[in-house]
This record gives structure tokens, C-alpha cells and sequence, in this order.
């Protein structure tokens, strides 16, 4: 069956089918773009978070025991899958999430991307054969999987967020329960049904969609068949998490919020700083944890700066995300927008200056126009809080030194980006971000084949590279007399 239809049924997957949850209780998703229901989807509750755990632990041992070549096999089959239904699985991600359509292409590349990498690292075992220090004996260390895991994603990337956790659990030989967005819990189940078709058995992974979550994933974190926790979202709900994680010790990766700066030096090319500044706000409509949220810009240039930024922001066509040309589509919710509108009312109100943008548009739907604020006092909430919109916010600064202090005076710590045409000197600053990732003269840092994630209070591990796929597995030693 074909994966959107199978979605838009709305039920959960769990030990390889389709079923509602057991109370018969459903929840409303919704097309932010123009407020209406697109689907009614299973509102699982904790016993249906048990059937899952139950389903995912019957499975574990078997997984396990499939050849490395094999589970990469079927990653790699979804991924065909997935580019193969490309079209339609990025016109579900706009209508759940309101990004524009070229967005949504973009993020189902991204995350099939995911599979294909993952089937490729599957196969890539490591292990060591070494002998003791004192010649007495053989030390023998492998790798294997951690175990049922468990897995919470966000609404911003739904179909990504999900496929970087689930590609490497499988190639690592894990089972898995996922946990949706209650926004956008559509998108997960169409890539249930890809991996299904794929060849993935039953129960290895799973999807609980609910509106309860803390009370779901709280009851699977304190099951003692589950070994790991995988979160994508915000730090504030990433500490609950940890706390939870804790009562059992379980392995965590955690990929939190960000309050990305953006660095332009004195002798930056303009016409490519202005550029890597679009995508670095403006992907995903400024809905993106690496979003630049903070624009640091040296006095010298920041007129010219700002000048440019306008004239391109001003460009940005916005609109219903499945219209022809649309490149920012609606936000989330009307209470994402409304917070949006805040952090500029407040940024205003403590002196900053509204260059273009910052206002609503329409009455249906959660659009507006993206906002450039000049001379935006540090104070402001803008560059303390992340924005999670399309406003970019510039303060400037006179020193290479004091630029790396402001970047550095977060607790985030996940994307940072530096625009010089001297990329010594950019390294240079790069070395001294407190950073998970950086740009450099770009905008986008994602990738597959990258490590993902953010110092500081932005996570714990990574995601994608080859130390994603180590986020799976457990170290085992055996001393062995030989
Ligand atoms: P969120 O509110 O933290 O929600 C994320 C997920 O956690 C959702 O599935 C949500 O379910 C669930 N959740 C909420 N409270 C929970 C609880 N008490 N127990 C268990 N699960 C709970 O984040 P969001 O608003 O969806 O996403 C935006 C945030 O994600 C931003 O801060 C962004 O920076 C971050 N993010 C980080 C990365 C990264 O890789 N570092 C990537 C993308 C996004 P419900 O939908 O039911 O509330």
C-alpha cells in the first residue's frame, strides 16, 4: 500500500500492523498553512506504549542476528523507497507542517539520505584483537547493539529527525519505538510503511503516536526491557528526559535547541555573506534548532551588510507551502507566531530598529513576512532565546575577539557560522566557537556523512558520520587465555 494512504489512516504501527489505539481515542492533525483537518490520527496512551515495547523486545534478539549485510540491504531499499515517493511524501510534509514544497523536497532527500548512509556504515565493523600488556592473555573488544530504543522527535524536520535516528539503530542492529510530534505524527507513519515494504520485520520498529507524551514516553523509559533514549527537540524538554533517562542509567543522545551566531568579519565577501545568511535563517522558514539566531556583524560593513540582507529578504516569496514559487510557508502554529511576533516587539521596545518585514500576513493560516532588526541591543530576547522563525537579528561588533565573546555567551552550543574571505582567519575564530558545528562562508552544515550535534546545553552526541552509528552499539572486552 502506498505510504501516504497508509498515513492518512491515521492508525499507529506496532509489531508489524496497522491498529488504532485501545481506548479508540483519535486526535485531529491539522494544515497550519490554511487550519484545516487533514487527518484523524490514533491517540495511543500507555498501555499502547507497552504493546510497542512488547512488540520491539520480541523482536530485538532476531535483529540482532541479521547479517550487517543484510540489515544494510534493507536500509538501502528504503532509501529507494523513499526518493521513489519523493514527490508525495514531500507534498504530507507541507500539508502537516506548512513548509514550503521545495522544503519538503529538500528534507525528504536529506532524510533518505539517512538509510542510504547507514546501510553503507552497517557493514563497516569495528573490533580489536590485542594482547595483554603482560603477554598473559588476549584482549578481545567488539562491538554490539545497545538494544531496544526509544526514540522522540520534533515537528520542524519530520521525516529527518526520524530517519537519523532510525538508520542507525537498524544498521546497528536495534529495535525501535518512535515517538512523533503530536503535529506531525503523519510523516513518521509513512516512513513506517517505506520500511515495511522495505523488508524491515515486525516489531523492529514501531510508532506510537499520542498527544499524551510525557505520560507514554515516561512509562517506556521506566520499562526495564528499554537501553536507550534518542531525543530531538528542546532543551527544556530534553532535561526532563535526562532526568528520566537517569533512574535506569539508559544511554542517551540528546539533539537540543541552538541560538546559532553568525559572524561577519570586516573582509567578508558580502554578496556570499548575504547568501550563507539567507539559508542560515531562512531554511525551513527559520524553523531549524541550526538556524542562525544571532547576526554579529563588524561596524565597518554592517550598513552594507543589512543593506544587501533587506534587499534579498524583500525577494522572499512567502505563501500556502504548495504554491507554485513559495519559499517560506506557513509557521507551525498560531502560537509559534505569535511568539515570533513577540521576540520582535520586544527587541523593538528596547531600541531596535525594524529594517523590513515583521508582520503577519492574511488571517488563515500562520504567515509573515521575515523581519530584519538592526541594532539590536543585547539585552534583547532575540539574542538570548531561540527565535525558531524567519527574524534575524544584528547587533555589531569593532573586534575579532569580541565577536567570539558574544557567540560564545550561550548555553547553547550547536551551529555557529563565520564569514571571511581569509580562511585562516576563519579557522582561527572557528577553533574558538564553542561549538558543535561551523560554517564557514555557507550556510547549511547538515549532511549525513557529517557529525551532527552541539556542545553545551545543545546535546549529547551525535548523529549521522560514523559516531552515529556508534550511538548503537555497546563495547564489550573479553579477556581470553588463549
Ligand atoms: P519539543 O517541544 O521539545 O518537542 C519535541 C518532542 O518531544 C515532541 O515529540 C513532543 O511531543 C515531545 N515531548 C514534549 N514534552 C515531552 C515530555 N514531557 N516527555 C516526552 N516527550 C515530550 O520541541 P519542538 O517544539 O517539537 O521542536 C523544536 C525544538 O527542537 C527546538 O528547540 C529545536 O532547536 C529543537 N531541535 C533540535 C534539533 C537538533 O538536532 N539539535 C533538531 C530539530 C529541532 P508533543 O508533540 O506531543 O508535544
Amino acid at each position: 500500500m502506498e505510504s501516504i494512504d497508509r498515513a492518512l489512516g491515521g492508525r499507529m504501527f506496532i509489531g508489524g500492523e496497522w491498529r488504532e489505539a485501545r481506548s479508540g481515542a483519535t486526535f485531529a492533525v491539522f494544515d497550519p498553512g490554511n487550519d484545516t483537518e487533514i487527518a484523524q490520527v490514533a491517540d495511543g496512551a500507555i498501555d499502547d506504549g507497552l504493546d510497542a515495547i512488547d512488540a520491539a523486545h520480541r523482536a530485538a534478539a532476531s535483529w540482532a542476528e541479521v547479517p550487517p549485510r543484510r540489515r544494510g540491504e534493507v536500509l538501502r531499499r528504503a532509501f529507494e523507497l523513499m526518493i521513489a515517493q519523493r514527490e508525495s511524501l514531500a507534498h504530507l510534509i507541507t500539508r502537516e507542517n506548512g513548509k514550503a514544497l521545495r522544503e519538503s523536497l529538500a528534507e525528504v532527500d536529506y532524510a533518505a539520505e539517512f538509510f542510504r548512509w547507514f546501510s553503507e556504515e552497517a557493514v563497516r565493523g569495528v573490533g580489536e584483537l590485542t594482547t595483554s600488556p603482560g603477554g598473559a592473555y588476549r584482549m578481545l573488544t567488539s562491538l554490539q547493539p545497545v538494544g531496544l530504543s526509544v526514540f522522540v522527535t520534533p515537528w520542524n524536520f519530520p521525516a529527518a529527525m526520524a530517519t537519523r535516528k532510525i538508520g542507525p539503530a537498524l544498521a546497528a542492529g536495534c529495535t525501535t519505538v518512535l515517538k512523533p510530534a503530536a503535529e506531525t505524527p503523519l510523516t513518521a507513519l509513512a516512513i513506517a510503511q517505506v520500511l515495511a515494504e522495505a523488508g524491515v520485520p515486525a516489531g523492529v520498529v514501531n510508532v506510537v503516536t499520542t498527544k499524551r507524551s510525557a505520560g507514554v514516553v515516561g512509562t517506556m523509559l521506566d520499562d526495564p526491557r528499554v537501553r536507550k533514549v534518542s531525543f530531538t527537540g528542546s532543551t527544556e524538554v530534553g532535561r526532563v528526559l535526562l532526568e528520566q533517562a537517569a533512574r535506569r542509567v539508559l544511554r542517551t543522545s540528546m539533539e537540543l535547541g541552538g541560538n546559532g551566531p553568525f559572524i561577519v568579519l570586516d573582509d567578508a565577501d558580502l554578496e556570499v555573506a548575504v547568501a550563507s545568511a539567507m539559508v542560515a535563517k531562512f531554511r525551513n522558514g527559520g524553523q531549524s534548532c541550526t538556524a542562525a539566531n544571532r547576526f554579529f556583524v563588524h561596524a565597518r560593513v554592517k550598513e552594507e551588510f543589512c543593506a544587501r540582507f533587506a534587499a534579498a529578504m524583500d525577494q522572499i516569496h512567502v505563501g500556502y507551502g504548495l504554491d507554485d514559487g513559495v519559499e517560506i510557508g506557513s509557521l507551525i502554529n498560531a502560537r509559534a507566531l505569535d511568539d515570533v511576533l513577540c521576540f520582535i516587539d520586544d527587541a523593538n521596545d528596547r531600541g531596535a530598529s525594524t529594517v523590513t518585514g515583521g508582520t503577519r500576513l492574511g488571517n488563515v493560516g500562520n504567515f509573515m513576512r521575515p523581519a530584519l532588526l538592526m541594532d539590536v541591543p543585547l539585552d534583547a530576547r532575540c539574542m538570548h532565546d531561540e527565535i525558531f522563525g524567519p527574524v534575524a537579528p544584528v547587533a555589531s561588533f569593532e573586534s575579532v575577539d569580541e565577536a567570539i565573546e558574544l557567540a560564545n555567551a550561550t548555553e547553547f552550543g550547536l551551529v555557529a557560522f563565520v564569514q571571511s574571505r581569509d580562511i585562516g582567519r576563519a579557522l582561527a575564530v572557528a577553533d574558538r566557537l564553542e561549538s558543535g558545528m561551523v560554517g564557514i562562508n555557507r550556510g547549511v552544515v547538515s549532511d549525513p556523512a557529517a557529525p551532527f550535534g552541539g556542545w553545551k546545553q545543545s546535546g549529547l552526541g551525535r548523529e549521522g558520520h560514523h559516531l552515529g552509528l556508534l550511538e548503537f552499539l555497546e563495547t564489550k572486552y573479553v579477556a581470553v587465555d588463549w
